[in-house]
């Protein structure tokens, strides 16, 4: 692997620890539905010497000299991200997800303004309002959650508790849904409360580039979306704003006279953020070139179909899969009666090579640490070339392993089914 020699003279236990983990990601089943296998052409680009230089600021307006090929760097990855998704302005500067949002609720609100997210039990994220999170302390936030029957979105309560509560920012998104998206039905609600509307399609921005998932571009005001989930490219976010020129509607706000692109970059730095992560900025370029190639689209076709067909199987053994199926790259399963909690159902499956998260279910009676459900995924077996006919498969196993949890032989034979679907699709067969 990269730069591997070197580790292994200066540093061989973290080189160990890294070999090993290449090893675990190799046996296994990876199915945990934020994570994927990006390309190698990617870690190139993410461990490289762009890593040593500082560049706060754009490109052609930098605080430090020598940016000129940094500069070139940048561009290139906005530049790319403005066109795959067919907006005016990008934002790739961004560590990660969570600051990301971070800087979007800085770009366009006060302290104390409200906030309208969906609840974390029910599939939203730590940033869309939790109460110990930055957008749950420095903001007033409400939450939405899911019909209590059909564990679906439910747009007509989403839209009372809007015109209720009268937020100044509506975020839409999740991270345990496995249904789409409505951005439109989002953006009516948005409009008839003047709220803006923040698309946070990070799990699913591999799939809306596919064309498998609606796109959020022309109904958000602001669009964050991590880089490494169904994207594939290296950890880090991107901000994009489908209208750059779009002013805050709120002429109260102190930085009123900026347009919504501006608004964002000043949120970055200097708001949130000092020297952008070069390295990472040219690793998502990189991702972004492969993402519009067609094998791409090719592949979130496939993440979907995977998902499906996995679900069938899921069903087909007995288990409860809540809304009752995908339309998505994730499945969310209630695995209480089966006689099992969240955090047995996932420490069984990794004692057989199957990586996966418990989860909370929609209204679950337990608690976070322990709750009834399971969340999985099929980006990173998708990425792996896994297609339906290992997905019946791997249901199969799964179903399996969680009606057994105390037969070893069965057990056994799971850990042979993982390991010939796993040597059936091998993983970074070039690294050594
Ligand atoms: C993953 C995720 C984030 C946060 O990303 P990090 O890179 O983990 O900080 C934010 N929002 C949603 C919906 C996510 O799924």
């Amino acid at each position: 692997m990269m730069l591997m020699q070197h580790l292994n003279t200066m540093d061989p236990e973290i080189k160990g620890w890294i070999e090993k983990e290449l090893a675990r990601q190799r046996d296994g089943l990876e199915m945990i539905p934020s994570e994927n296998f990006t390309s190698l052409a990617v870690m190139e680009a993410m461990g490289s010497i762009l890593t040593n230089k500082y560049s706060e600021g754009y490109p052609g307006k930098r605080y430090y000299g020598g940016n000129q090929f940094i500069d070139e760097v940048e561009n290139l990855a906005r530049d790319r991200a403005k066109k795959l998704f067919g907006v005016e302005h990008a934002n790739v500067q961004p560590y990660s997800g969570s600051p990301a949002n971070q800087a979007v609720c800085f770009a366009l609100l006060n302290p104390g303004d409200t906030i309208l997210g969906m609840e974390l039990a029910q599939g939203g994220h730590l940033t869309h309002g939790y109460k110990v999170n930055f957008s749950g302390k420095y903001y007033r936030a409400v939450n939405y959650g899911v019909d209590p029957k059909t564990h679906l979105l439910d747009y007509e309560a989403i839209r009372a508790i809007a015109i209720k509560e009268k937020p100044k920012l509506i975020i839409c998104g999740a991270t345990a849904y496995p249904r789409q998206i409505d951005f439109a039905k989002f953006s009516a609600i948005a409009h008839e409360v003047n709220a803006y509307l923040l698309a946070d399609i990070s799990h699913i921005s591999g799939l809306v580039i596919s064309g498998v998932h609606q796109s959020p571009v022309p109904y958000a005001d602001v669009i964050m979306t991590t880089t490494h989930k169904t994207l594939r490219g290296p950890r880090g976010a991107m901000i994009l704003v489908p209208k750059a020129a779009d002013r805050l509607h709120d002429v109260h706000h102190p930085d009123s006279k900026r347009n919504l692109a501006e608004l964002i970059d000043a949120a970055i730095i200097p708001g949130l953020q000092g020297g952008p992560h070069n390295h990472q900025t040219a690793a998502i370029a990189v991702a972004l070139k492969e993402a519009a190639t067609p094998e791409f689209k090719k592949y979130g076709e496939q993440i979907v179909k995977n998902a499906k067909t996995l679900a069938e199987a899921l069903t087909t053994g007995g288990l409860s899969l809540i809304t009752g199926g995908t339309d998505n790259h994730l499945i969310l399963a209630n695995v209480t009666p089966l006689g099992l909690t969240g955090q047995q159902a996932q420490e069984l499956l990794d004692s057989v090579g199957i990586t996966m998260n418990k989860n909370m279910i929609p209204y679950d009676t337990r608690k976070p640490l322990d709750p009834s459900g399971i969340r999985l995924g099929t980006p990173a077996l998708t990425s792996r070339g896994f297609t339906e006919k290992d997905m019946v498969k791997v249901g199969e196993l799964i179903t399996i392993t969680l009606k057994n949890p105390d037969d070893s032989v069965k057990l056994d034979a799971v850990r042979k089914g993982v390991k010939e679907l796993t040597d059936s699709h091998p993983l970074y067969p070039d690294l050594k």
